[in-house]
């Protein structure tokens, strides 16, 4: 105890970069977007803007600022107890920005902010419609907080003309309050996900689970039962990586062979959709899997 464990062979892996990779590379620059997988240095970036079989472009784009309200144990992200305001125009102008870089699935996601009212719901809702109004065939996911609860916030974004509305449990049930602020929790989250999809049946719900906690393998199948039950369509699951030594440490790396077996599980006990290894990232590949199903 104590130690930090060494990196195993299969994170240290050259990843792939596609053919779209240098498009969207250059065209970011004017655009004035913050996407996710530049600023956390994400290792799947390569494919994602890169398209894969079907050439299709991921990316995951920040809205409502750089600054959140909570502080989870493995997260990076500056804290404050009073972020900046909204910018009132960035609806608008990130809508603008997605339309034009040429993307086919976008994430949009957000800090947590608990010192706004709705927090940013109706700012999210707004950069989904002006987005679907500009380019209709963009397929878009939100991956939202858990506006602690305020279920009237998950509706406002369920209806906002979106196509997979995602929100994180991050870990097992037995470690919520290890892992995360302890504004949140296993069940509140759990409500997030069942409200948007009672609101839109059309809707895919999404969520994504992060291993090498130290979660035990009874706790992760009794998580995806009751993740099942709650009607998730959808299911990531991604080692855990510490950002920085002040963060949580990992536990455990988990081999890309039980990885696979937890997707397996995950396909028996009936999502649509299971992406599990030990580099998936909540949004990996996201469009590429949606792609694939809707031309079916
Ligand atoms: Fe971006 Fe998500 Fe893909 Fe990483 S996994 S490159 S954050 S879209
Ligand atoms: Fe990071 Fe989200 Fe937790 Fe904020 S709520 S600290 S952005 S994981």
């Amino acid at each position: 105890k104590g130690e930090r464990l060494r990196l195993p062979p299969w994170l240290k892996t050259e990843i792939p970069i596609g053919k779209n990779y240098n498009k969207l590379k250059n065209t970011l620059r004017d655009l004035n977007l913050h996407t996710v997988c530049e600023e956390a240095r994400c290792p799947n970036i390569g494919e994602c803007w890169g398209g894969g079989e079907y050439a299709t472009a991921t990316a995951t784009i920040m809205l409502m600022g750089d600054t959140c309200t909570r502080g989870c144990r493995f997260c990076s992200i500056k804290t404050a107890r009073k972020p900046p305001p909204l910018d009132p125009d960035e609806p608008y102008n990130t809508a603008k920005a997605i339309a034009a870089w040429g993307l086919d699935y976008v994430v949009l996601t957000s800090v947590d902010r608990d010192d706004i009212s709705d927090g940013g719901a109706a700012h999210f809702a707004k950069t989904v419609s002006n987005l679907k109004e500009r380019d209709p065939q963009m397929l878009v996911e939100c991956l939202t907080p858990d506006f602690r609860g305020d279920l009237a916030a998950v509706e406002k974004i369920a209806l906002s003309g979106l196509d997979v509305y995602a929100h994180n449990v991050e870990t097992v049930r037995e470690l919520q309050r290890h892992v995360r602020d302890p504004r949140a929790n296993f069940d509140q989250s759990l409500s997030v996900l069942k409200h948007a999809k009672k609101v839109k049946p059309t809707v895919l719900t999404k969520t994504s689970i992060m291993l090498g906690l130290g979660e035990t393998d009874q706790q992760i199948l009794h998580t995806l039962a009751e993740l099942r039950e709650a009607g998730v369509d959808c299911l990531t699951l991604g080692q855990y990586m510490q950002p920085t030594k002040r963060h949580l440490k990992v536990e455990e790396y988990v081999t890309p062979e039980r990885f696979a077996h937890w997707e397996k599980v995950g396909n028996e006990m009936g999502f649509v959709y299971t992406a599990s290894g030990p580099l998936v990232r909540s949004s990996y590949k996201a469009g590429e899997f949606f792609l694939k199903n809707l031309l079916k």
